[in-house]
């Protein structure tokens, strides 16, 4: 059970308590994941980023946001006893080019870009490239394009393919100093060997080879001389660590594959353990921070910087974003698409970058949430719905207004004069005073939504039935006399009759009415397929399924519903890919790319929030 209590918003800074009760979740690998009991959060998004466009900026005088970052303290403290001496801070954001970017790598992208700017400093993007098999120009591509979205821009585009050479001397460097070695022992012995959490490792057969047998035999399975498999160059640590990450850990591996970018060229990859620190290493990273999995790999990480004398990186580990309802991984994203379980990468249920920006979020939506999250030690779940609301409290800012309506019923207002047209003008955007207004039509004919009239109407229901009197958004009240049916004894179509006097919606008589409801003028729309998404999974974890069964039997079978023919106000024609719109009363909406000029295709990006919906749950309708 998870509940959200929003507290006081008030003018730019937010306050925000998440109270998430006692659950076991498991995290993204299987294991468990402490969830947070309670936090308090002041949020500061870092959509100003006025400091990094300060070169003269320096910790003292800086405005540091108030949301827990521990990771902030951190820098500030080496930034203040010049741990690094003079050097700026200096991060990266190290993805590995086998997936799409999902939310969880927009935090990672926050804290590697956001707080490298909050203290004057740089950030790379580094592609972590050492996988050839599973490795595309698609992702690299995909990647670029996603942190640009979010609103950064890296100091050098680096992968750690460019330095194979220097990794390679490297590893020489290791085998002439009696710290690396070759294997012939196969995957599984080496497994074996390795011993387990209560069991020490065993010395490998080889272990002991000569430094001239080990540089002859690295150099040969660089020249390819040796099938795939067959040998590895490992580290000679420690069979008998407690920490098993350093039971002689693997170096390099055998792997006769064309790489994205260094094509046939290597027949040996790097480990990302003994790549991934020197590559930080070689860029003078200060800060390389990282999700809490890394946090046992960190003495290997150190032990490879002291064995060579290189740049001492600093690894930091921070908490993992875990959402409710959301799977973050790009293994499993992976499987969604291959599987067709989703139409694509971008898929707008999907929680990857380009999904929720097919889907009409925000980046500025997405970075303020994340400065809200802050940075800690201890994994958690955040509600999906935090993410919806910074969403929506974003959306409600800058969405132009329009009326749309999803499931037509026609209103034909019988004492309104035929063939007339008038026009009523609307505010674009109340939240904006600079958006301006517009001339909506009115006529005689006009379609409400289906769901906005009963005959028979329950108890508090406000909306149109027979003999109640409404508001037309921006228009007339009118009351509802009569309905056609169909032969099935459907209505389709009401009748009612209009004010004149209440033009504008309001009465001069001081009559009040208790609905207002969203119209458009029939003989002034076009139509439109509208696409509404619900969660991708039906269960708040994923990943909680009996024995044998798998995340994929917890896809939301109705978590994608097509209406194919809406009627939209007219100045919806004009809809643009990647701006937000308000249908009122219905949601927040955005054009999507599949539209063309005779077919316009819109997503709903987030409901409003529907208070009916929650009367009549109570009520248990
Ligand atoms: P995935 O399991 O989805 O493949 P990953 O950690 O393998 O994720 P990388 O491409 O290696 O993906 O990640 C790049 C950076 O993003 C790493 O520093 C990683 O720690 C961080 N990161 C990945 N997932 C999350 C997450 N859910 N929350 C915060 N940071 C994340
Ligand atoms: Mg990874």
């Amino acid at each position: 059970m998870f509940f959200l209590l929003l507290s006081g918003v008030f003018a730019g800074w937010q306050s925000f308590s998440v109270v998430v009760q006692e659950t076991f979740f498991a995290g993204n690998d299987g294991s468990a994941i402490a969830t947070i009991k309670a936090v308090t959060r002041n949020a500061l998004p870092w959509n100003n980023r006025s400091m990094a466009d300060n070169p003269d900026s320096n910790v003292e005088t800086l405005e540091i946001p108030s949301t827990p970052n521990f990771l902030r303290d951190r820098i500030a403290e080496d930034v203040r006893t010049k741990k690094f001496g003079d050097a700026v801070v200096q991060t990266r954001f190290p993805p590995e080019p086998n997936g799409y970017l999902h939310i969880g790598h927009a935090k990672a992208i926050c804290l590697d870009f956001g707080l490298a700017d909050e203290f004057g400093g740089k950030t790379n993007l580094r592609f972590d490239d050492t996988n050839p098999e599973k490795e595309e120009q698609e992702y690299v591509d995909s990647i670029q394009k996603d942190v640009r979205w979010l609103g950064f821009d890296w100091e050098q585009l680096c992968y750690a393919s460019d330095y194979f050479g220097q990794l390679y001397e490297w590893a020489i460097q290791l085998i002439h100093a009696g710290k690396a070695y070759v294997d012939d022992l196969s995957a599984d012995e080496i497994r074996q060997y390795r011993g387990t959490l209560t069991e020490p490792g065993r010395d490998s057969p080889w272990r002991n080879r000569t430094v001239e047998e080990n540089l002859d035999l690295f150099m040969r399975m660089k020249a390819g001389e040796f099938p795939d498999g067959s040998r590895v160059l490992r580290a000679k640590i420690d069979m008998a660590s407690p920490n098993i990450n350093m039971r002689d850990p693997i170096m390099y591996r055998i792997v006769h594959a064309e790489h994205h970018r260094t094509g046939n060229e290597w027949c040996i990859y790097p480990m990302y353990d003994y790549a991934h620190g020197q590559s930080d290493s070689i860029e003078n990273v200060t800060h390389s921070m990282c999700t809490l999995e890394f946090a046992d790999h960190q003495p290997l990480y150190r032990w490879f910087v002291e064995q060579l004398g290189i740049f001492p990186s600093q690894q930091i580990e921070f908490d993992r974003l875990n959402l409710t309802y959301t799977l973050l991984s790009k293994r499993k994203l992976l499987q969604l698409v291959q599987e067709g379980r989703v139409n694509g990468w971008d898929d707008p249920r999907m929680p990857t970058l380009s999904g929720i920006r097919r889907r009409g979020f925000t980046p500025e939506g997405i970075r303020t949430f994340v400065a809200s999250l802050g940075a800690t030690r201890t994994n958690g779940i955040i509600d999906f719905e935090m993410l919806e609301h910074f969403q929506r409290d974003d959306l409600n800012k800058r969405a132009t207004r329009g009326m749309a309506v999803l499931r037509p019923l026609k209103l034909v207002i019988d004492n309104y004069p035929e063939g007339q047209t008038e026009y009523v003008e609307v505010a674009n955007n109340p939240e904006d005073s600079m958006a301006g207004t517009r001339q909506v039509p009115f006529s005689r004919e006009l379609y409400i939504e289906r769901e906005d009239f009963r005959e028979v109407p329950p108890p508090k229901y406000y909306r149109l039935s027979p003999g109640k009197e409404v508001r037309l958004r921006n228009a007339y009240f009118v009351v509802a006399h009569s309905v056609a049916k169909d032969a099935d004894g459907n209505v389709v179509e009401v009748h009612c009759t209009y004010d004149p006097a209440s033009r504008g919606g309001n009465s001069p008589d001081g009559r009040k009415v208790k609905s207002t409801m969203h119209w458009v003028s029939a003989a002034h729309v076009i139509s439109a397929e509208v696409r509404l998404y619900d969660k991708l999974f039906s269960n708040p974890n994923p990943q909680d399924v009996p024995d044998g069964g798998s995340f994929l039997d917890n896809v939301n079978p109705n978590s994608l519903e097509i209406v194919a023919d809406a009627k939209l106000e007219l100045s919806l024609a004009e809809a643009k890919v990647g701006a937000p719109y308000q249908f009122e009363r219905v949601g927040y909406f955005c054009l999507d790319p599949d539209s063309t000029a005779e077919k316009l295709v819109f997503n709903r990006t987030l409901p409003l929030k529907d208070t009916w919906a929650k009367i009549e749950k109570k009520a248990g309708a």
